[in-house]
Order: structure tokens, then C-alpha cells, then sequence
């Protein structure tokens, strides 16, 4: 089920996206049937635990997903082009002129080797007609739209010369530098200090509003989307179990995953001691049980649960895989 953007022409249309990886005993499923869009300038969550597939979501659109690692099912269209088919040298020239990307580690984008001036202007220069002296200045402002002091000297510093939380300001200067339409930002804050992560995602959250630029946001932390996403898909066992405008989701959580991951979220005036937990594990792959892959974590399965396996409906403003919220067919095909 397609899941429509906020606007009516979506930046990003990821349609049945099927991702697997070859063993020798047979194929697994890591994303199944995965289906949503981004609007220009809008912020979509990707949340789950570690093995929901949302991390493999984001390297297949932005053509990174480690071999054996394939798409073997459905499609990515960029703004009417479709992206998952293209040869290697032809999506490079996508990613960073059209999508930028941010990961958790920013040691992963930055060349050890090189000051992070030459980073930023070779950046610039591959996808922007700038001269040298032009792309020095678009990345010494860029160094100071994200907060680097100093950063006439620091930019002739080489990475290993600035702390984690600098290095993750330099990393996303480096995905704004050649203006792209949409960033994957992949768990962005999880290696820094928690008093460094929300200066980075509010840092973030700006600049993509100035720049209008759109954001897929894949983190493991549901209190991260609250504050920073317009809409959430929440994943587990490599589906899409709920999506919907964020606002939505966190008061009224209706999938029970989404509500197991709500209640790990500390609020004002909740004791943070008595937080819920999801009891169990995420499924591995090669062991994805019958039914709702949930079942056996749900404290609400009850028989059909566990044979047949729930597809995305209309509940209200979101979509929910869930038997609880099973409908009449003449409902379940309008989109929300
Ligand atoms: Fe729980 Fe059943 Fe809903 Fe799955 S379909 S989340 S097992 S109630």
C-alpha cells in the first residue's frame, strides 16, 4: 500500500521495495514490501530496533547497500526518475548532488587524509560550476552555518583535529554543500554525547528548513522523531507497520510495537525507572515466525495473528499493519 507525502508531488516514491540477501540455503527478506513517500522539505522518521531494515532502506535509496545485499523487488523514483536501476557511475552523481547523506559514525564521510577545506570544496566543485576561490567561500559559510568556530583557521584543520560533535557538524555541512533535495540521515546522533545530540538534530532540523530541503531520519529513537519528524514509519521484521503524521502517531499509538516503543520514550512527569520494555527480540531474518512477525513479543495476538500476516490499512490519519484494526475491504483500499 502506497502511502501518500504531505505534498501531492513527492520528492521521494519508494514503491514495494524488497531487499535480500542470498545463503546458501535460500534467500533472505530484509526489507518486504516497503512503500512510502517524502514531499519537498519534508521530514520523515524511520524508526525500529536494530534489524527492523530501516538503515538497509536508506543505503538502497541512496544506492550504498553492502553486497551480498540486493533489491530485488519494486522501485525508487528521484522526482519522476527512477534511481534503484541506474549504473554506479550515474547514482554517484546522484548522491551528494541531489541526495546527501549524514551516518552515525562521521569518521564514515570524512577522509582522514585531507583537511576538511579540501573535503568541502572538491565536494562542491564535483557538483556545483564554482571556481576555487568560490567554493573555499561556500564552504567557509557553510562551516559557520553549522557552528564551527573559528572557521577561517578550522578549515584548514584536518578531521581528527575536531571532536565528534564538530566532525558531525563538518559531516553535514558536507551533505549540504552541493544542495541537495533529500538527506539520509542514518542514526546521525547515536555516537555522540546525548548533551551533543540535540544541538545536532535541532542543527539539522534548521538548516534542511532554509534550505527546504527534505529529510529521511532512520534512528532506533522514537524520542528523536517526536521532536524532529512531520511524519514516522515505524519498522519491524522488515515492514512498515504503522506510518502516519508524527503527531498522530505519538499520542495515539495504535500498532502495539509502536506503542511498546512510546512507552520506552521518558516524558515530564513519567518515572523514567518505571519505562516500558518491549519484552523479547526482533526476529532474525532466517527466523521471521508465521503470521504478524510481532506475535510472539504481542501481549495482544490473539489466533489469526499468528497465520496470516496483516497488510498496511486506513485507520483514521495513519496506516497500521495490525488484525486489531482489521476493517470491512470497501475501507481498507482509501489511502489515509
Ligand atoms: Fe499483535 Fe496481532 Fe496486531 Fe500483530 S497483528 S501486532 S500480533 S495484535
Amino acid at each position: 500500500m502506497a502511502v501518500p507525502a504531505l505534498a501531492n508531488e513527492p520528492l521521494l516514491r519508494v514503491e514495494d521495495l524488497r531487499v535480500e540477501f542470498p545463503t546458501r540455503r535460500g534467500r533472505l527478506t530484509a526489507v518486504d514490501g516497503v512503500s512510502f513517500e517524502i514531499a519537498p522539505g519534508e521530514v520523515l522518521g524511520v524508526v525500529g530496533e536494530s534489524g527492523a531494515g530501516k538503515s538497509l532502506t536508506g543505503a538502497a535509496i541512496i544506492g550504498l547497500l553492502e553486497p551480498p545485499g540486493k533489491i530485488t523487488g519494486g522501485q525508487i523514483v528521484l522526482e519522476g526518475q527512477r534511481i534503484d536501476n541506474l549504473p554506479y557511475h550515474e547514482m554517484r552523481q546522484i548522491r551528494g548532488r541531489r541526495i546527501g547523506a549524514i551516518f552515525q559514525d562521521p569518521l564514515t564521510s570524512l577522509n582522514p587524509l585531507y583537511t576538511i577545506g579540501r573535503q568541502l570544496t572538491e565536494t562542491i566543485r564535483t557538483h556545483l560550476p564554482l571556481g576555487e576561490t568560490a567554493a573555499r567561500e561556500r564552504a567557509l559559510a557553510l562551516l559557520r552555518a553549522v557552528g564551527i568556530p573559528a572557521a577561517e583557521q578550522r578549515i584548514d584543520q584536518y578531521p581528527h583535529q575536531f571532536s565528534g560533535g564538530m566532525r558531525q557538524r563538518v559531516v553535514i555541512a558536507l551533505a549540504l554543500a552541493a544542495e541537495p533535495r533529500l538527506i539520509i540521515a542514518d542514526e546521525p546522533t547515536t555516537a555522540l554525547d546525548v548533551s551533543i545530540q540535540a544541538q545536532i538534530i535541532a542543527l539539522l532540523k534548521r538548516l534542511c528548513r532554509e534550505h527546504g530541503t527534505a529529510v529521511m531520519l532512520v534512528t532506533h529513537d522514537m524520542g528523536v522523531i517526536a521532536e524532529t519528524a512531520d511524519r514516522v514509519a515505524v519498522m519491524y521484521a522488515g515492514r512498515i507497520v504503522e506510518i502516519g503524521p508524527v503527531r498522530e502517531v505519538v499520542r495515539h499509538a495504535r500498532h502495539p510495537y509502536t506503542v511498546g516503543l512510546m512507552g520506552s520514550i521518558p516524558l515530564v512527569g513519567r518515572d523514567v525507572a518505571r519505562l516500558a520494555q518491549i519484552d523479547g527480540a526482533m526476529p532474525r531474518l532466517n527466523a521471521i515466525p508465521l503470521g504478524c512477525a510481532f506475535n510472539p513479543r504481542c501481549q495482544k495476538a490473539f489466533d489469526i495473528c499468528r497465520t496470516q500476516r496483516p497488510d498496511l490499512r486506513r485507520v483514521g490519519p495513519v496506516a497500521v499493519a495490525c488484525h486489531l484494526f482489521d476493517m470491512p475491504p470497501a475501507d481498507a483500499g482509501r489511502p489515509p
